[in-house]
């Protein structure tokens, strides 16, 4: 079937006034940046609540669908056929034809449902919906009309040319990125970090990243696959801001000074206030994290609440409530799983205590941070300067 139309449909009850325009612009804005390396020439534009994709060329439908399913914000995806209107008696014809060539298999229930915008068209909206349902009911002997749960409902829509769809393939849900301001990511090369960056730009937040790695400890490889993850994430929330800092002299200097029980809670705690960094600077509203209660000894409610000390700006972890597997299954719809599971040696892995404190007590913990001295500002002040920034589209 050649499709000549996307029409695309958003949800998010509640967007009204000014809020409804501020949403509509952003969505059109990622539709255009989700096709444009989709082969095919495509006009984006909104009318009347929905947006459309007019693709009168050559294209390739199917790397355009697959791209329409990552943009948040739309609800659903119809490939819709455009047809001239040459008459009632043509399109009678044509819808027929449609049906035949879109369902080989013709044991279902349908019905038509119209709208008519050309007011001047001969027939009102009843009619041209009972008339064309007679001609599909005439054409196939194996179809039956049900108005209240039909499994396909053909949709005709009259404007200067007849629009014609009946398929409705799920989007991605949430709002446009971009109509919720900006958040820093802390990205690892494990499974969680990406699934929660996916989550909170689902809402609508753009999203920039920090990636803390050892060298020579952690490898250039276990680099490649967070650039690989933040490639994959940027797929839903566009281009990704990536600070790769070096933590190597941080993470020694602290394994030398601090008990090691407690390292695990004292790197991350430097994580926050680096990543903080970046974030203030770049107008970045929040951090986001991977983590969830209780999955690992530097996710207790005692850890958490370590970690969060150190931070001014909100921490946002989608992930909290989650057990392990419902997090695989969203890596697994958002193609991150496979990625995070290569085995390379995360920064935090390679220094881990045997025994790390489950429960450590803030006011000890800051204690052991005061060991760390002025050498650790100026080693924090050094990896902020030397940290790598690479733009992932
Ligand atoms: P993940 O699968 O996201 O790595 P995890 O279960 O391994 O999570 P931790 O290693 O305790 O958990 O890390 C908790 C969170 O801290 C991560 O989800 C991530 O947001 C952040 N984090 C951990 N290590 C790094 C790192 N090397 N660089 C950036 N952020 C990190
Ligand atoms: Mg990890």
């Amino acid at each position: 079937m050649r499709f000549h139309t996307f029409l695309l449909k958003y949800g998010e009850i509640g967007i009204k006034g000014k809020n409804r325009y501020l949403f509509e612009d952003a969505l059109v804005r990622q539709v255009r940046y989700a096709l444009k390396d989709v082969p095919g020439e495509f006009k984006v534009y909104k009318k009347q609540a929905r947006i459309y994709v007019d693709c009168d060329g050559e294209y390739d439908y199917e790397e355009a669908a697959q791209q329409l399913k990552k943009v948040f914000g739309l609800v659903g995806i119809c490939p819709v056929v455009r047809l001239t209107d040459k008459g009632f008696d043509e399109l009678k014809k044509d819808v027929v034809s449609y049906m035949d060539e879109m369902y080989e298999d013709k044991a279902f229930t349908f019905k038509v449902e119209s709208r008519r915008s050309r007011k001047t068209y001969p027939k009102n909206s009843m009619e041209i919906s009972r008339d064309l349902g007679e001609a599909i009911l005439e054409a196939f002997p194996e179809i039956r009309v049900d108005v209240h749960h039909p499994d396909v409902t053909v949709n005709i829509e009259v404007r200067d040319e007849v629009y014609v769809y009946s398929q409705i393939i799920p989007g991605a849900g949430g709002m446009p990125v971009g109509t919720n301001g900006k958040a820093m990511l802390l990205l690892s090369g494990g499974i969680d970090s990406p699934v929660a960056g996916y989550m909170v730009s689902k809402r609508g937040v753009g999203i920039e990243a920090t990636y803390f790695h050892a060298p020579p400890y952690t490898s250039e490889r276990a680099k490649q696959k967070v650039i690989e993850l933040a490639q994959k994430i940027a797929e839903y929330s566009g281009p990704i801001k990536l600070h790769v800092v070096n933590f190597t002299d941080i993470q020694l200097y602290i394994y030398d000074q601090c008990p090691h029980d407690e390292l695990t809670i004292l790197m991350r705690r430097y994580m926050m206030r680096i990543a903080e960094h970046f974030a203030r600077k770049d107008g970045c509203l929040g951090l986001i994290t991977g983590e969830s209660i209780g999955q690992v000894a530097s996710q207790t409610m005692q850890s958490l609440a370590a970690t969060n000390d150190v931070c001014t700006l909100p921490v946002y972890r989608p992930l909290i409530g989650f057990d392990k597997q419902e997090i695989v299954d969203v890596a697994e719809k958002i193609d991150t799983y496979e990625t995070s599971i290569q085995p390379f040696e995360d920064c935090c892995t390679i220094f881990v205590a045997k025994h790390p404190v489950t429960k450590p007590n803030i006011d000890v913990i800051r204690r052991s941070e005061e060991r760390l001295d002025e050498k650790i500002d100026a080693l924090v002040s050094e990896a902020v300067s030397t940290a790598e920034i690479l733009d992932i589209k």
